[in-house]
This record gives C-alpha cells, structure tokens and sequence, in this order.
C-alpha cells in the first residue's frame, strides 16, 4: 500500500449529524484545529428523514441551537394516543398528553424537523466557528500507537492525526466496533422503522392534525405495525405541509432467520391505511406519495445491562450519542442525548488537550459526567417503552391502556418531571437569566413558524422600534437580570427537594387534567386579550426575540 498522506489537527470528530457538529463548534470556539468528517456526500444525507426533537433539548442543549434560529418544520403541542382494541367495530380508546391552545403552539412540547436541513444548518455553524467539514469522506480506521488512538484513516487513503477523536458516526458504530471499543447490538434491542413521507398542503395538516402527533398501537392481531418484536407501533408526524407515516418495530429473530421484513412491512401498511378511520377518510384524500424509506433502521431502545455499559471512551476517542447507546429508551428520541453528550464530549475534549492527557483514566469524566445528566440518566434507564412490549405480549386491555399512558400520555409527566426539574434547576445555577432566554427561545421559534421563516438565519429586521411588547421583554430581561443573586440562591436551597417533582406529579395528576379542561374553557373569556398577545408576537420586530 502507498505511503498515505498525514494531516494534523487537535481534535476529529467523526460523522456530522445531530450530535457531531455540536462537538466540532465547541472544540472550534475554544480555538482548537477540528476536522468533521461525514461519509455522506453532503450534511444530513445519512441520518433518517424527519424527526420530533423534544424540547428539553432544546432547553438544555447547545445555546447555539436555544439562541438561534434553526430550521423547523412545525412546533408539536403533544401525542394523541390511538389504542385499538378492534379495529372494526371502532373499539379504540383515545389517551392524549397534549398543551392545551393557546399555550400551544406558542409554547411547545417539542419540534419537527426534517433531519438534512436542520444537520446542515449546525454544520454550517460549526463551520462558521472554525471547524472544516469534509465531505464524502469514511473514517475506515484509526491510527493507534502505543494503545492510544492518535486520529484516522479515511478512505481516500489520508491519515488524519489528531491529539484526539470525537466519535458522532451513530447507532451503527462501526469504527467504534472495529477499534474494540463496544460490542455490535444483537437485533432485538434495535427499531427498525418503515417510513413514508407524503405532500399534503399546509392548510390540511393544520385543520387534519394541528400541531398534534398521531401514535396508534395495540395487540398484535390489529395489523397495526408486523409482529417481528415487541414495542410495535404506528406513528404520524406532521411538518410544515408534508407528514409522515412510519411503522416503528424491534426485530425478534426466531430460530436466528430474520423474517421478510420487506413483505411484512408491505402488507401492514396496506392492511392499517385501509381500515384505520381517520387515515383512510381524513388523511388519504389529500396526500401525495413522495418517498418511502425502509432501511432497517437501528435505535438502541433495548435495556440490557451489559449493552447499556459497554464503553464509551478509551485511550485517545470519546463516543458521544447514538454511537455510546445513548438513544433514549422511552421517546426513542435520540438528538436530545446527542447534543447534550456531544457538548459534554467537547468539554472533556478541551480539558484532556489542555492537561495533555487523552488517557481513558483522564477521560474516564465524561461518562461520569453523561451519567450524571439527569436527562440521559433517564433516557437512557426509563423502562415505559420495554414495557409496553410486555403489555403487548400480555394481552392485557387495561395493561396495554397502563403502559400507553406511561409511556406517551400524560403519566410520562410522573417520571419526566423530576429529570425536568433538575436539569432547569442546573442550568438556572449556571446562568440565573436563562428563564429569559428560554421564553425569547419560544417566542422566536414561533414568530419563524408564522412567518415561515424556516432556517432562515437573518431575520429581517424592521426599521420600527421595540413597542410595548418589545419593551416588556426588556424589563423581564433587566428584572432577572436584577434578580439573577435571589434566583440562584433560591435553587441552591431547592435542588435537595427536586426528587419530589415526579410523586408531586403522581398526587396532583387527577387535579392537573381537570385544570388543562379548565384553560380550555375558559380561553374564550380572555379571546380578545389572547388575540392580542399572539398579534404582539407575530407582529413584532423580531429583533426583540435576540439573545
Ligand atoms: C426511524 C427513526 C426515528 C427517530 N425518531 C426520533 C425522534 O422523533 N426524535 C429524536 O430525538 N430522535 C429520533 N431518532 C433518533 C435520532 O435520529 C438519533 O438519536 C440521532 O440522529 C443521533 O445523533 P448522532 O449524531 O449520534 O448520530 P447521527 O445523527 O446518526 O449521525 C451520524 C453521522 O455520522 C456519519 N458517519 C457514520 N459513520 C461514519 C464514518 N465512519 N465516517 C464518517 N462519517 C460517518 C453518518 O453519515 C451520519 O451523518 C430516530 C431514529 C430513527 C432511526
């Protein structure tokens, strides 16, 4: 084999999707030499299509990302859960978690985004600090010497050296596999999901699902999603003026044969579009086949012990997201994790060049510091969705009601709210005014929304000046600012009773339902004063909503 041709850089960090750029704008800013390699031809290619990133992430990921204006499709207001019991005779109970309006979409329990534009966009980012993106470019290997990972090879048959790797390539692994650090996933801890990506007008999607995602499951003999698994589903996400529609399973393989996942997945989709009401009247009128995606695709929702505590550092290279295993085990949602461990992987990444020591002992932090992140803690430990596998293979009705309602209902909030506590709790001590950011977070994603201003970076800016609204933001700006001593003691003294956010949930769970019912109806009382709140929002100079 030829010589290959060595570069040199501080810090790699492979592949660009969710978490990869988060770390490669940090290592950047802190004026570190990073190179991001991604082996699609361009951003986004490789990561699946669309997605809802939910908005703790958002709250507690990369301020880059809170402050900004990053390319979203459609705010989400909750999941209306579909339980059939009998598909026929219309046996199907209805559980919703959902923000009532007008909170919502104002505020927003989550975003969808389609996957290429939003990657790019962080790309881009993490190039405007400084990183270089190179494209079309596979990490095969790393270079090793002495036991420690000292970069990679490519193949376009460079040799990049680097004092360490940041390892975003995703659930596959495969570097991370080839280099020992972690073990491939057996096929029954990984989701496979078949998706299909329709046009529908805007208009359609908001009169049909609102702001509102659309889950269906139920027992095997309803056809709703194949019976490979468990954990089966069927969810509906809708974005701007297009949806999607994707069966979600975990591969069981009997007798180690891998059943024909092509045939399965075909006949279900027929089987669950013509007989589910409100696809086939509400839905199937106005929708326009646009691509269809079945990959086999892999998230890690098992809750093996062993699977969860393989490795996720070793001499010279840091896993971060779905490399390490961290997608989550409850929403299957995967980019929250990934931001955060990303942003972690980069801290750590900066403190070992500066301490000059890539040793896994030194870098043994970042797993204490991810496991330590009570949002991947619980992501990554929540059992509602391995139950519901349970529930599904039980046969049980009122099981199956349990577990949806745990896991994608309003009983979620039991076992959220304390993570949510505490992760505001930490941010709040590091930066007391970050309430202020998070309302002009919302605010700004919502003025993009009604603009349709997606991924749009400059706004622009209006000649007129703040208004009142404007001006009442500026006040709640200095007043936190003012008050920033009073807020962090405030936590400090609260932080040991954050335990108590989930039981507090499960006690005033049967008042919190009544009280959503009652904003709803008495939101047409305030009509005239919401109105003009909204108005002041959509009509003001977006240069309020600046951080
Ligand atoms: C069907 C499906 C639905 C999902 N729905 C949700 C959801 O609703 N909400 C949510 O939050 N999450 C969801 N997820 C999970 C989410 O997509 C992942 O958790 C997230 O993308 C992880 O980010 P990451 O940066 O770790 O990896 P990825 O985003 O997968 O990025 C990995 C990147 O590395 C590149 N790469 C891989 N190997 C190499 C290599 N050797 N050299 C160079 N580049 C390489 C890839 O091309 C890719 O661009 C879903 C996943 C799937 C499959």
């Amino acid at each position: 084999m030829a010589e290959l041709a060595e570069q040199e850089y501080d810090v790699v960090v492979v592949g660009a999707g969710f978490g990869g750029p988060v770390a490669a704008k940090k290592c950047a800013d802190a004026g570190l030499k990073t190179l991001m390699l991604e082996r699609g031809q361009s951003v986004g290619d490789k990561v699946i299509s669309g997605l809802t990133i939910p908005i703790y992430g958002f709250l507690f990921g990369p301020s880059f990302i809170r402050d900004g204006n990053p390319p979203i499709e459609r705010p989400v207001d909750g999941i209306r859960n579909y339980v059939i019991h009998d598909i026929d005779t219309g046996d199907i109970d209805i559980i919703e978690l959902r923000i009532p309006e007008p909170i919502s979409p104002i505020f927003a329990f989550g975003y969808n985004t389609y996957c290429k534009p939003f990657c790019e966009w962080e790309a881009e980012k993490a190039v405007e600090s400084g990183a270089e993106l190179r494209t079309s470019t596979t990490a095969i290997d790393v270079i090793k010497e002495d036991g420690f990972i000292r970069g990679v090879i490519t193949d376009r048959e460079e040799k990049i050296r680097s004092k360490i790797v940041i390892n975003c390539e995703g659930s596959q692994g495969l570097l991370a596999i080839r280099t020992g650090v972690r073990e491939r996933y057996p096929p029954e801890v990984i989701s496979l999901a078949d998706t299909y990506d329709y046009e529908i007008r805007k208009e359609d999607v908001d009169r049909i699902f609102g702001h509102t995602l659309r889950f269906c499951w139920g027992f095997d003999e309803q056809r709703i999603a194949p019976p490979l698994g468990h954990g089966n589903g069927l969810m509906v996400w809708p974005y701007r003026n297009s949806i999607h529609w994707m069966q979600d399973q975990c591969l069981r393989m009997d007798d180690g044969k891998a059943p024909n996942l092509r045939r399965l997945f075909d006949e279900y989709h027929e089987n669950i579009t013509t007989r589910l009401p409100w696809w086939s009247n509400e839905v199937a009128p106005h929708i326009k086949l646009r691509a269809k995606m079945f990959e086999g695709f892999e998230i890690f929702v098992g809750l093996d012990d062993r699977l969860r505590n393989m490795p996720n550092h070793t001499d010279g290279m840091i896993l971060a997201g779905d490399a390490a295993g961290l997608e989550s085990t409850v929403l299957c949602d995967g980019v929250p994790c990934a931001w955060f461990s990303a942003d972690i992987a980069a801290d750590v990444a900066i403190e070992a060049i500066k301490a000059k020591n890539t040793s896994a002992t030194f870098l043994k932090i970042y797993d204490r510091r991810i496991k330590a992140h009570p949002i991947i803690k619980w992501a990554t430990t929540c059992t509602a969705r391995w139950n519901l596998r349970k529930a599904q293979e039980s046969h049980d009705r009122s099981e199956l009601r349990a577990r949806v309602h745990y896991g994608f209902g309003f009983g979620l909030l039991t076992h959220a709210s304390t993570p949510l506590v505490k992760s505001s709790f930490n941010s709040m001590k590091k930066d007391p005014t970050i309430t202020i950011k998070w309302l002009k977070m919302f605010l700004r994603y919502y003025y993009n929304w009604e603009h349709e201003r997606f991924g749009q970076e400059e706004l622009p800016r209006q000649p007129r000046g703040r208004g009142l609204f404007g001006l009442a933001l500026v006040f709640l700006d200095s007043l936190s600012r003012l008050l920033s001593p009073l807020t962090r003691a405030m936590v400090i003294v609260l932080t040991p009773l954050t335990g108590a956010a989930n039981p507090l949930v499960k006690v005033l769970g049967p008042l919190i339902e009544p009280l959503i019912e009652a904003i709803k109806r008495m939101a047409p009382l305030f009509k005239s004063l919401l109105t003009m709140m909204i108005s002041s929002i959509i009509r003001a100079n977006p240069a309020i909503y600046d951080v």
